[in-house]
């Protein structure tokens, strides 16, 4: 059993998957059994940015990074 709750953030970065610098995001908590998950999502095309352990987008630029340039 998890529970979501979609929540809107101020963020800083750049979607890999549509290209748009984006100054808001949709996150996602997650309450699962490994622990408490936030999955920041594009405002834009909703598509997946990160998945993190706290909610702070900045730990997902490495993420979002290496995503885009692989
Ligand atoms: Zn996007």
């Amino acid at each position: 059993m998890t529970t979501k709750l979609l929540e809107k953030e101020s963020v800083k970065l750049r979607c890999p998957h549509c290209k748009k610098d984006i100054d808001s995001a949709w996150v996602c908590k997650i309450e699962s059994f490994i622990g408490t998950r936030y999955a920041f999502m594009c405002n834009y095309c909703q598509k997946l940015l990160g998945i993190s352990a706290n909610k702070d987008y900045t730990l997902l630029k490495s993420y979002t990074q290496s995503q885009a340039s692989a």
